[in-house]
């Protein structure tokens, strides 16, 4: 039994129309993902805009109705709302993207940090403050500035104030949408780098959302890659990077630019390759509506979406 265990997960969207509004369709934005997170592991999901990566993360910690799977925390079962109890809600926070539109820009750092502590616990004026500036001073930020305005700080310490309010509260799992994406390529090192510092400090278990599969290639002890609502493949960091099965999977590996200037004319041969490979055989590897097709189990911790033989 996992940490976090997420079981043929379904999230799909009715589609109003006509004159009476009524539902003429669904969009699948998750349909039938699966995963497991040991406790004080990173697992990451991977995928081209649009591919339910959000969803998937927003529906465990209950932002989005589940339509039809289960979602298990420390073994207990979360998937409705009325299950997520009080414990249950802090323990599970979520960072989000940009930190700017997530930071309220009235507020001074003190009670945007202090916000989630005010909704759970009763502490002093002067508990409350001792405990933002120790949070500040964790997350590589000084005390002094609980005074200021989210405007005052550059886009790597936004995000910093954001991991010290979803922080706050000391929970169990973070799941991470996209919390480095809107950061500057020289910046997004040093947020990543100091998100696994407090993991390693806090025993803080990550569920890690991407488009880009170069941001999560450090960070990940597992992951999946998402399209179109269904998985393409899953397996270890060692099974994706190393023995990619799935020409979807090759296809963003082959997208990770590489720093080095002097392999540009070599990165461009390949990735002219490969896009000549995913084009020649692209209807071995989806089904006729361009989904993936089933999760098989090519070694235990490896599954790729391959058709039935025969
Ligand atoms: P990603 O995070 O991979 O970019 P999302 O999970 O945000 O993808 O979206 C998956 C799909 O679900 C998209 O087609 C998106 O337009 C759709 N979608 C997301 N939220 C809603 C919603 N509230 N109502 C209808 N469609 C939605």
């Amino acid at each position: 039994m996992g940490f976090l265990e997420v079981r043929d997960l379904k999230v799909h969207f009715p589609i109003k129309g006509g004159v009476f509004n009524r539902t003429v369709g669904h969009i699948k934005a998750v349909d039938g993902v699966s995963l497991t997170i040991e406790e004080g592991k990173t697992y990451g999901l991977v995928g081209e805009s649009g591919s339910g990566k959000s969803t998937t993360g927003r529906a465990i910690i209950g932002l989005e109705n589940i339509t039809a799977g289960k979602v298990l925390f420390e073994g207990k079962d979360i998937t409705s709302l009325k299950s997520k109890t009080k414990d249950v809600r802090r323990d599970i926070q979520m960072i989000f993207q940009d930190p700017y539109s997530s930071l309220n820009p009235r507020k001074r750092v003190l009670d945007i940090i202090a916000e989630p502590l005010r909704n759970y616990e009763n502490l002093t004026k002067g508990q409350e403050r001792k405990r933002v500036q120790e949070l500040l001073e964790l997350v590589g930020l000084s005390p002094e500035s609980i005074v200021k305005y989210p405007h005052e700080f550059s886009g790597g310490q936004r995000q910093r104030i954001g991991v010290a309010r979803a922080i706050a509260l000391k929970p169990k799992l973070i799941i991470a949408d996209e919390p480095v994406s809107a950061l500057d390529v020289s910046v997004q090192a040093q947020v990543l780098n100091f998100m696994q510092d407090i993991q390693k400090e806090l025993n803080l278990t990550y569920l890690f959302i991407s488009h880009d599969l170069g941001i999560v290639k450090h960070m990940c002890d597992e992951l999946a890659i998402m399209y179109k609502g269904r998985y393409v493949e899953q397996g270890t960091s060692d099974d994706i990077f190393n023995n990619p099965q799935h020409i979807y999977t090759k296809r963003l590996i082959a997208a990770i630019p590489d720093i080095n200037p002097r392999n540009r004319d070599k990165q461009y041969a390949f990735r002219q390759e490969v896009k000549k490979e995913y084009e020649q055989s692209y209807d071995d590897y989806f089904d006729n509506e361009g989904l993936a097709f089933g999760l098989k189990n090519i070694s235990d911790t490896h599954l790729v979406a391959l058709p039935e033989k025969g």
